[in-house]
């Protein structure tokens, strides 16, 4: 009877030991396994992508496969994605993908009180900076496409939307370190491959047609971010005298003619901040200064420009994460 009871102790015992020490390797391993960062650069929607996240396994296809399925879903580029087959005026099921991005920007349509409008593309195409050819501008024109309501572009907003898509993914795969950068809208979390908080810079607005000039003016360090930019600083032309810069203002279906150059937004999420900050340059500084003090978790960085020496000045909200 003892002896079986110690007997019984003893495989009790072992048994615990060899649990604990499952446990311990388990543990072990899983902080040992090897975890390095991988960096992916490519174009993609017409731009570059630039993504980088620590993880135990390359995951450059399963990304490439979820761009190539945010593709045939937004990309007016793509003529049989979603948003063309509409644009064509053909039925089809909405994917998860369109129907976000369409509840997200018809939210901002109204807060933005209709600066911002994806049913603007008639007008974009029209003024030579869509999908479709450029065409003789007449106000006779502007007036009939503003009544075009059924065609969609969802350029200024799918761009912060397809960060946001990447970035679920990694983390989806257990990453908690990542940066995406796609053509400059910004989704990043925890530090860089040195163990310090990822820094990313917001570009000086200098005219630069060929989109390679790259000056910094301001560096902004943080570990849970997003953040998109818009300007027209690249996508601009000049005719007769006047400047035609490629945010249309849907309230007057003519491009944009104010001081404001470039409009950051940071907001929860990158989909958000695109479409905001396409709102702020349609608005122009003291309007889009006033809709973005009045959004929770949402800052503002805008340059301006001014007849001073360097001819630029900056005003942000006061939570910008400078
Ligand atoms: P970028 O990041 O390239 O500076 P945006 O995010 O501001 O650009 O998107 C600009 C594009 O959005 C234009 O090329 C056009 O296709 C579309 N667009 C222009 N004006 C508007 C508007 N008022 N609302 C929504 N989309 C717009
Ligand atoms: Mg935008």
């Amino acid at each position: 009877m003892t002896l079986d009871r110690s007997r019984q102790i003893r495989i009790v015992t072992t048994l615990l030991a060899l649990v604990l020490g499952g446990v311990v390797l388990f543990a072990f391993r899983d902080h040992t396994s090897i975890q390095r960062y991988y960096k992916h650069q490519g174009t993609v929607f017409g731009t570059y992508y630039n993504i980088r996240y620590q993880a135990s396994e390359d995951l450059e296809d399963a990304i490439l496969q979820r761009l190539k399925e945010f593709d045939a879903s937004l990309s007016t580029f793509n003529p049989h994605s979603t948003i063309s087959v509409l644009n064509q005026g053909r039925d089809t099921v909405w994917d998860d993908y369109f129907t976000a991005m369409y509840e997200t920007a018809q939210e901002i349509n109204v807060l933005s009180h209709g600066a911002f409008d994806i049913t603007v593309a008639p007008l974009v195409n029209a003024w030579g900076f869509g999908f479709s050819n450029r065409e003789t501008i007449t106000p006779e024109l502007i007036d009939s496409l503003r009544g075009v309501k059924n065609i969609l572009d969802a350029s200024a907003i799918a761009k912060g939307q397809a960060c946001d898509v990447v970035a679920n993914l990694l983390h989806e795969h257990g990453a908690d370190n990542y940066l995406v950068d796609i053509g400059g809208e910004v989704v990043l979390h925890g530090v860089n491959a040195q163990g310090e908080p990822w820094r990313v810079g917001i570009t000086k607005p200098i005219d630069d047609p060929s989109g390679q000039v790259n000056e910094v003016q301001e560096v902004i360090a943080s570990t849970n971010l997003c953040m998109a930019t818009s300007g027209n600083y690249r996508q601009f032309y000049y005719e007769g005298g006047m400047r035609r810069s490629h945010t249309i203002d849907p309230r007057t279906g003519y491009p944009v003619n104010h001081n404001l150059l470039s409009a950051t937004v940071v907001a929860p999420s990158c989909m958000r901040a695109d479409a905001l900050a396409t709102a702020c340059m349609v608005l122009g500084t003291d309007s889009a200064l006033m809709l973005i003090r009045e959004l929770p978790k949402t800052e503002c960085y805008l340059i301006y420009a001014t007849d001073t020496a360097d001819s630029l000045a900056v005003v942000h909200t006061e939570g910008f994460p400078l």
